[in-house]
């Protein structure tokens, strides 16, 4: 399986090349790759009275990207903040299963809660929500065990608490997707 990473507006390359690392860990089977450049923000997808970005529009443009580039999965990492309708915000969204899956930034920053930039704290946490909406695309739902990865973040504290990779009954999922995909032709 090929899983391709993608900044979706103005994020550092830094951040795209740490979470690579980070998903190596976690899948190690999978190719990763950065792309080099960076999808615009839709701004269809902005609610100027919110100061928010409908999620599924750009999850849209990411399914567009993953088909074009041929890729099995796309993680598309975003700093505005995101939300879908019934719900004030997303950390993240996903296709599950599907191609898509798309992370924000803005609400994994201490900054946001008032705190100082921890740079340590803000890279579990992305790897956390990448983790999650990846595993959502390989068709996992939420997972009861707080501390799984796919237990659902309501907020900060629950992504703080759960660990960024799968328990053993998710990983028992995870592994008979990647293992049923091996076949597919490279492409
Ligand atoms: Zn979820
Ligand atoms: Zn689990």
């Amino acid at each position: 399986m090929k899983f391709l990473i993608v900044r979706v507006g103005n994020v550092g390359s830094s951040v795209l090349e740490h979470v690579q690392e980070n998903l190596r860990i976690i899948f190690p089977d999978v190719s990763l790759a950065v792309a080099p450049d960076a999808l615009p923000v839709p701004k269809e997808a902005l609610d100027s009275k919110r100061k928010q970005y409908l999620s599924p529009v750009i999850l849209d443009q990411l399914r567009v990207y993953a088909d074009r580039l041929k890729v099995d999965k796309v993680l598309g990492i975003a700093a505005v903040d995101l939300y879908v309708p019934g719900l004030s915000f997303v950390f993240g969204e996903a296709e599950s299963p599907g191609k898509a899956a798309l992370i924000s930034l803005f609400r994994l920053q201490s900054e946001f809660y008032g705190g100082a930039a921890n740079e340590r704290l803000l890279a579990g946490r992305i790897e956390k929500e990448a983790v999650h909406e990846l595993g959502h695309t390989l068709g996992l739902g939420h997972c009861q065990d707080p501390f799984c990865v796919m237990h659902f973040s309501n907020s900060i504290f629950d992504t703080d608490r759960k660990r960024s990779f799968f328990c053993g009954r998710c990983y028992g999922k995870v592994g008979s997707v990647l293992t049923d995909g091996k076949g597919d032709p490279p492409v």
